[in-house]
């Protein structure tokens, strides 16, 4: 489902997005996404996380929009491969909770810092939310998998943990490689380091590099934007 619906449905604790929310998140760029879809985005989040500091709120908006971004270049460039040429099927990679952030051995051995932890705990709850309101929709879980994961793919599309909304196959890689030629190098390196890279500071969740190598790739025919 279309992340509107449940942004739209998102409990609000203020009626409008806080001061400075949109000011600040909207200076930066969101090549995959329309500008209406960024300004809805962190209204509703604005609204809802109302109650968390400034600079988390933030934080996790941005992270919200980054996902998406993603979202946008995997429905362009991986999901038909993943739906129709996955050498682990059924499930391919969605064979455990991968959407857990940080593991306990993550918290014991990498401790990240406070901030980082507070992420991953704010993003934790998010992505109950957005899988319960995938469930009340009408979807269903399957069982012995990850805990995200309905019997028509990912409950979640604004809060994937970064080792999901990063990861590529070797196969899948190897198709990419085929269809852009050298212009997936970059593409391919960056997702690779940050899908596997220990979390320990706020910085570890995303890359924007990755988003100025997908640019490459779809130099000649961008996607459409969400
Ligand atoms: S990334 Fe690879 S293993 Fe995972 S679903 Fe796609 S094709 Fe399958
Ligand atoms: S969170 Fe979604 S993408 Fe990640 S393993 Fe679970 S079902 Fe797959």
């Amino acid at each position: 489902m279309a992340p509107e619906h449940w942004l739209d449905e998102l409990p609000q604790t203020r009626a409008r997005a806080a001061d400075d929310d949109l000011s600040i998140l909207c200076a930066d760029p969101y090549p995959f996404l329309g500008d209406a879809a960024v300004r809805r985005q962190i209204t509703r989040l604005s609204g809802h996380l109302a109650g968390l500091a400034d600079a988390m709120r933030r934080r996790v908006i941005a992270y919200s929009l980054y996902v998406r971004q993603l979202d946008v270049i995997q429905a362009a460039a991986t999901r038909d491969f993943c739906r129709d040429d996955c050498m682990r099927p059924p499930v391919g990679c969605c064979n455990a909770d991968h959407f857990q952030i940080l593991s306990l051995a993550d918290v014991m051995v990498a401790r990240p810092s406070q901030t980082a932890m507070e992420l991953a705990h704010v993003i934790a709850a998010l992505q109950r939310q957005e899988t319960d309101f995938e469930l009340d929709s009408g979807r269903s879980l399957t069982s012995g998998h990850c805990g995200c994961l309905a019997s028509d793919g990912c409950t979640l599309r604004l809060f994937k943990s970064p080792r999901c909304v990063h990861y590529l196959c070797a196969e899948l890689g190897g198709s990419l490689t085929e269809r852009f030629g050298p212009a997936a190098a970059s593409f391919l390196a960056a997702m690779a380091q940050v899908a596997v890279q220990t979390i320990t500071t706020t910085a570890d969740f995303t890359d924007p590099a990755i988003l100025d190598a997908a640019g490459t790739l779809f130099a000649e025919a961008p996607p459409a934007r969400a």
